[in-house]
Order: structure tokens, then C-alpha cells, then sequence
């Protein structure tokens, strides 16, 4: 149960959290005790499916966004909590209920933040982009996410400003060549040996290191999967050489399209799939009060994250969160109790700095 005693004690919060199962899909449960705990706040609270939105409507000149998912990954034999020293073990103790448990300790403690604040706590992050919370609230309800000037994404950061994400692409390169049996192959024509290029191109391509508002992002653009052949004995007709390519959010998809063309010039190409990048955004003024407050080096993220939905929204975002981003997803996940405290200290002292 969410107790006021819970609900005002972060690492408490995170614990009890942890402690509702809410597997993807699964989160009926977990969001009927948000649900609650909102209820009497004074806070503006609607549900959509197993998303909660909770907005101040307190009349400040700015609204920011505090967002956290409240599914996991599959449990892996670590759950429940277990707190032992200073770490708190269990799936999704790092990813990400204990960013989702400083927010909804705000939400419910802070009564005078000094921009008004929408609380989003939202469903199904760890699967198809059709099925996330935050994106279906995008599609169905998108002023509740515009009229904020900037989002902080709680995902785990471990205390750090992630400013940004990478675009990614991929794209099938095709070869196409002419059958024959491999004892007559000069009957033929190899569809794997003229890939040969591709992977040339791909080998010596040297990637670009950008540098955007302090924040630096590292390209890459990598056969990721290669197939072709039917048989042993028979020359193959076709190859396909699969490309990955993650692009620094100073280009566009159509831009980062066209540099593989360009690189792969001559090359039949077919993009299978796409995402945007997201621009660091540190000039809105809330994404620069709260660097101001985190007294941080900020880097960028290399991985693709809700940050660049909120990006493609025009609400510039940042990720920041106690947990550690590499033990997300693994077994042995788990948070640090003092970078809960020090997190909610953070987005409270940001909340509230000269209110
Ligand atoms: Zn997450």
C-alpha cells in the first residue's frame, strides 16, 4: 500500500513500487495505486488505459514535464526487493522505479513548485513503440504534452544529465546476381562476391564525433546481419547486407538517408526502418535552471529513448535518474538508496529554486 508515509519517503516509495509486479502489459494494479495516491493531492488526475496524468494547475508563466514508465522487463528470478548495505536489489529498481518514485513523491509532497507540473506516469516503455503510454497519449491527447516548455525523463542515469539521443536507421543493400551450379560457375554470377564493396565501404567509413551544446555524439554505421546463398553447390543469386546506421541528431532522417546513399552509392538500397534523433535542447531556460541545479557535466545519450518523443513534440528533454543504465534489463539490477535521496533532493531543489 501507498501510505502517506511511503509516499513521502522516497527510497520507501521505490521499495513499495518495486514490490507491485508490473510487467509490460501488466499494469492495472501498479496504476490503480498511482491512481490513488494522486487522488487527493488536488491535482488534476486522468487515466488513459493504464497511464496517469496529473497536472498543477497552480497559473505559473512555464509547465514542465516529470515523466516515468511504470512497467519492467520480464522478471528474472529478482523479485522481490531485497535491500541489503546500501543497494536495493529487484527488477526494476534501477529501470526505472526509483526515477518513477521520485516523481510520484513530488507530485504528491510538493505543493508550491515554482513552474507548474504534469506528472505523466505511464505504461508499456519496454515494448513496441505501438503499445507505449506516452506515445499513445501523444497520439490521442497531445496538448496535454505540448503546453510544457521542457520534459525530464526519470530513466536511469545514475545522476548524470543525458542531454539528446541518436537517430537510427536501417537499411537493406542488395546484390543481385545470376544462378548456376558451382562446378560451371563461370556460367553464373556471385551475388555475395559483388557485396565485397559494401563491406569495403562499411570497413574503412570513418564516423563522425559531433559535438552539440557540450554533449558529444559518437556515429556508427555497421553491417549488422548478411545474408545469401540457396545451396553448397549452387552460385547465389542475391545478398543482402543489413546497415545500421546511428546518426548524431544534427542531421535529419531524410539526411542521415541520404549520407548512406551516399556512401553506398551505386548500391540498390531499401530502408526497412527509421527513428529521429533529439537535439540536446539545453536552451530552454527549465532545462538550463536545472543543470544549474544538478552542478553537473552533462554527456550525451547514446541509445534511442522517450526523450526523442518529446523531441518530435517540440517539448526539448533531458534524461535524468538514480539508477545505473547499464544493470537495466539484468538480473542482478539494482539501485544505490543515497542516489534516491540525492535524486529527489535535485528535482526538488530545481522545483522549487526561487519560488
Ligand atoms: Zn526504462
Amino acid at each position: 500500500m501507498l501510505t502517506r508515509d511511503v509516499l513521502e519517503d522516497p527510497v520507501a516509495l521505490t521499495r513499495a513500487l518495486v514490490d507491485i509486479e508490473s510487467v509490460s502489459g501488466d499494469e492495472a494494479e501498479i496504476a490503480d495505486q498511482v491512481q490513488h495516491a494522486l487522488g487527493g493531492t488536488g491535482l488534476k488526475v486522468e487515466r488513459f488505459g493504464h497511464t496517469i496524468v496529473a497536472r498543477t494547475e497552480l497559473g505559473r508563466p512555464e509547465r514542465v514535464v516529470l515523466a516515468g514508465h511504470l512497467d519492467t522487463v520480464p522478471l528474472n528470478d529478482n523479485w522481490p526487493s531485497r535491500t541489503e548495505g546500501g543497494l536495493m536489489h529487484g527488477c526494476g529498481t534501477s529501470d526505472m522505479k526509483a526515477g518513477t518514485a521520485i516523481a510520484l513523491h513530488l507530485a504528491v509532497t510538493e505543493q508550491a513548485p515554482r513552474h507548474d507540473v504534469t506528472y505523466v506516469f505511464y505504461e508499456c516503455e519496454e515494448v513496441d513503440s505501438a503499445r507505449n503510454g506516452l506515445k499513445i497519449l501523444a497520439d490521442k491527447r497531445p496538448e496535454l504534452l505540448t503546453d510544457a516548455s521542457f520534459a525530464l525523463l526519470l530513466e536511469p542515469t545514475h545522476g548524470l544529465v543525458e542531454a539528446g539521443c541518436q537517430g537510427t536507421l536501417r537499411v537493406l543493400a542488395r546484390t543481385a546476381g545470376r544462378r548456376a551450379h558451382s562446378a560451371r560457375s563461370w556460367l553464373g554470377d556471385n551475388a555475395i562476391h559483388k557485396a565485397a564493396p559494401i563491406l569495403r565501404s562499411l570497413q574503412v567509413y570513418e564516423p563522425r564525433t559531433v559535438v552539440i551544446d557540450g554533449c558529444e555524439f559518437r556515429e556508427g554505421l555497421n553491417a549488422v546481419r548478411i545474408g545469401g546463398g540457396v545451396a553448397g553447390n549452387v552460385i547465389p543469386d542475391e545478398c543482402v547486407v543489413e546497415v545500421n546506421f546511428r546518426f548524431a541528431p544534427d542531421r535529419s532522417e531524410e539526411q542521415a538517408a541520404a549520407h548512406v546513399r551516399e556512401v553506398l552509392a551505386g548500391f540498390e538500397l531499401e530502408i526497412v526502418d527509421s527513428a529521429p534523433g533529439a537535439l540536446p535542447g539545453l536552451d530552454a531556460p527549465a532545462a538550463r535552471e536545472f543543470l544549474a541545479a544538478i552542478g553537473q557535466p552533462r554527456r550525451a545519450k547514446l541509445g534511442w529513448t522517450d526523450v526523442a518523443r518529446f523531441a518530435t513534440l517540440g517539448v526539448p528533454a533531458l534524461n535524468y535518474g538514480p539508477g545505473d543504465p547499464n544493470l537495466a534489463h539484468k538480473q542482478d539490477e539494482h539501485v544505490e538508496l543515497d542516489k534516491i535521496v540525492e535524486g529527489a533532493d535535485v528535482v526538488r531543489r530545481w522545483l522549487t529554486a526561487g519560488a
